[in-house]
C-alpha cells in the first residue's frame, strides 16, 4: 500500500532510522501466501498448547443496570468462550501464537467497527494498532515523534507517567495554560505565534492532551474548544496525541431514548450525546487517538489501541515487531469474544455495560462531592468544581487565606511551601490524596520561579471517586479536619 508521505517530517530519527523486523516481514509474507509450508518461524504447533478452551463469566447485559446487579452478586451471568479445535470468535490456535505486531486481525476488526460508531470520522483513512494500555500507546507515540530538542504542548498539569518518560529522551515540555473548561485555545496558540525558533529551538509539533475527566484536573474540553485547539493543529502543523482513558465516563447526559436505540442502535444513539473527539474532527491525519480497556473493563487487562494514519501505524508497527510485540493472547481472546462473538455482547451490549459504569461512577462522584460540602463546603479553605468526566474531583486549597502565607517583593509566594505542609499533615492524619504539585509541568524558560511559575498554581488536591463509600466517607472526614486543623496553625 502506498502510504501518504505528507506527515512524514513530524517522525523522529529514532523512526526513520528503524528498519523493519526482516524476520516478521517474511513472516507476513508467509501469512499472505496460501499453501505455502512454513518451516521459516519457530512457532510452536498449536497441538501443543496445553489449553482447548477458555471461559470467561461475565455478566448479561440483557439486565436493566448492569454494573449494579453485578456488584451486589445479584447478576445474571454468561459465559463467553474460546476455543482451541472448535469454531469461536478467533481461535486460540492463532490466539495463542505469535501474531502480527498490530494485533489479531479479528480484535483490530472489532474495534474498527466500534471506532466507526464511537467516533464516526470524516478521514476513512485511519487505522487501529492494538496497545498494552494507554501507557505503552502513549510512550510509544512520543519516541515515534519526539526528537532530543523537541518541545511539546501539553496541559499545565498532566499525568506524569506519561509526560516523565520523553523526558529521557530530551524532549521538554511547554505547559499550556487551563480554566475550569480545560485547555484554553488562545494561550496555545499565543505559544506558537511567540516562539522564537533562534532561542528556543523548532517550534513545538506535538500536542498531548487529555480531553475527557483531564488527569488531574478532571476538566472536560467542549465542542467549540475542541474545534479551535484542531484548527490550531491545522494552522502550526502539529500532530495531537489523545489520551482518552475516560472518554466512555462522561456525565451528566441526556436520557437515551428507545425510539433512538431501537433506529441506531445503542453504541451509536450514547455516542451522539458524547463530546466529538479529536479523531472525529480529523481531516488531515494529524490525530493519534489513544484508548484503553483499563478504566472500563480492568487496568490488568493491559489492552488498547491506538487510531492514527497509516503511516504513523506503519511505524508503530515496525516498533512494536521489534520490541514488545502484540499484547497477550488470552486478553484478545476476551476482547474478540465480548465484541464478536455469537451471542456474546457485541459492540450494543459492550456499549450498555459502559454506560451502566458510568452512571455507577456518576453516583459515586455525586456521594463525594457531597460529602466534600459537608466537611468543607462552607469553611471558605476549600472548593471543587464538579467533573464532567473522568475519576477525580480536583480540590483547590485557598492558601492565600492562610495565617501564614506571604509573598516577597517580587511576588512570590510560599504556597508550595505550604501545600506540601498540608500535604504532610492530610498523610500523617491517615488519607492519602496527590498533592497538585507532582502534577505540574514546569516551563523551561521560567524555570519554575517567579510570580507565574507554576509553584503559584498548584495548591491543589486530586483525589479520586473510584473506591467504595466507606473509603470515601472515611477519607474526606479525615480531610476536612486535617485542612481545618491546617487553617488554624
Ligand atoms: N529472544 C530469542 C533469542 C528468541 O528466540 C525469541 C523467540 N523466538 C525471543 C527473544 C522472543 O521471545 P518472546 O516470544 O518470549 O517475546
Ligand atoms: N493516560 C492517562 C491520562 C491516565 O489517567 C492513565 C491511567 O491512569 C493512563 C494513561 C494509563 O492507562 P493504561 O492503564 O491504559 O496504560
Amino acid at each position: 500500500m502506498a502510504l501518504d508521505l505528507t506527515l512524514s517530517h513530524h517522525l523522529s530519527s529514532e523512526t526513520k532510522n528503524r528498519t523493519p523486523n526482516p524476520m516478521k516481514e517474511i513472516w507476513r509474507l508467509a501469512q499472505s501466501t496460501p499453501g505455502i509450508i512454513n518451516m521459516a518461524n519457530g512457532d510452536p504447533h498449536h497441538s501443543l498448547y496445553p489449553i482447548s478452551e477458555i471461559a470467561f463469566r461475565v455478566p448479561s447485559i440483557s439486565q436493566d443496570d448492569p454494573v449494579n446487579a453485578w456488584r451486589k452478586g445479584e447478576s445474571i451471568t454468561q459465559t463467553l468462550t474460546s476455543y482451541k479445535d472448535e469454531p469461536s470468535a478467533v481461535s486460540l490456535r492463532s490466539a495463542l501464537q505469535y501474531g502480527s505486531g498490530a494485533g489479531l486481525p479479528e480484535v483490530r476488526a472489532a474495534l474498527e467497527q466500534l471506532m466507526t460508531v464511537m467516533h464516526p470520522s470524516p478521514s476513512e483513512n485511519h487505522f487501529v494498532t492494538l496497545s498494552l494500555g494507554n501507557a505503552d500507546a502513549v510512550t510509544k507515540c512520543f519516541r515515534l515523534l519526539g526528537e532530543p530538542g523537541d518541545a511539546f504542548l501539553a496541559e499545565e498539569f498532566s499525568f506524569p507517567g506519561m509526560t516523565n518518560a520523553p523526558l529521557a529522551h530530551k524532549v521538554r515540555w511547554v505547559p499550556v495554560k487551563l480554566d475550569k473548561a480545560g485547555m484554553i485555545p488562545e494561550d496555545m496558540e499565543r505559544i506558537l505565534r511567540e516562539w522564537d525558533e533562534n532561542k528556543r529551538g523548532r517550534r513545538p509539533h506535538v500536542l498531548y492532551t487529555i480531553p475527557c475527566g483531564q488527569n488531574p484536573t478532571g476538566s472536560t474540553l467542549p465542542s467549540e474548544r475542541r474545534r479551535k485547539i484542531y484548527e490550531i493543529a491545522c494552522r502550526w502543523d502539529l500532530i495531537i496525541v489523545e489520551d482518552d482513558p475516560y472518554y466512555f465516563l462522561q456525565y451528566d447526559k441526556p436520557p437515551i431514548r428507545t425510539e433512538d436505540v431501537e433506529k441506531d442502535g445503542f453504541a451509536k444513539t450514547w455516542a451522539r450525546n458524547l463530546a466529538p473527539s479529536f479523531l472525529s474532527l480529523d481531516t488531515e491525519g494529524r490525530v493519534m487517538r489513544i484508548d484503553s480497556f483499563s478504566k472500563i473493563i480492568a487496568p490488568g487487562m493491559r489492552l488498547g489501541w491506538i487510531t492514527s494514519n497509516p503511516l504513523f501505524a506503519s511505524h508503530l508497527e515496525n516498533l512494536i515487531d521489534s520490541s514488545t510485540q502484540h499484547p497477550h493472547g488470552l486478553g484478545q481472546a476476551f476482547i474478540a469474544e465480548m465484541l464478536a462473538g455469537k451471542d456474546s455482547w457485541q459492540i450494543d451490549g459492550f456499549a450498555r455495560w459502559v454506560k451502566s459504569l458510568c452512571d455507577e461512577y456518576q453516583q459515586r462522584r455525586d456521594f463525594l462531592a457531597r460529602l466534600f460540602e459537608a466537611e468543607l463546603g462552607n469553611s471558605g479553605y476549600a472548593n471543587v468544581e464538579i467533573p464532567e468526566a473522568g475519576m477525580f474531583l480536583w480540590i483547590r486549597i485557598n492558601i492565600e487565606k492562610h495565617p501564614r502565607y506571604r509573598k516577597d517583593q517580587a511576588g512570590k509566594s510560599n504556597s508550595r511551601a505550604l501545600t506540601e505542609e498540608l500535604f504532610n499533615h492530610v498523610r500523617e492524619a491517615g488519607v492519602m490524596m496527590m498533592p497538585g504539585y507532582v502534577f505540574a509541568i514546569v516551563d523551561a524558560e521560567e524555570n519554575g520561579s517567579g510570580p507565574n511559575a507554576i509553584d503559584e498554581r498548584s495548591n491543589y488536591f486530586r483525589t479520586t471517586f473510584v473506591g467504595i463509600e466507606e473509603t470515601m466517607e472515611k477519607g474526606m472526614a479525615i480531610f476536612g479536619s486535617a485542612v481545618r486543623e491546617f487553617f488554624a496553625s
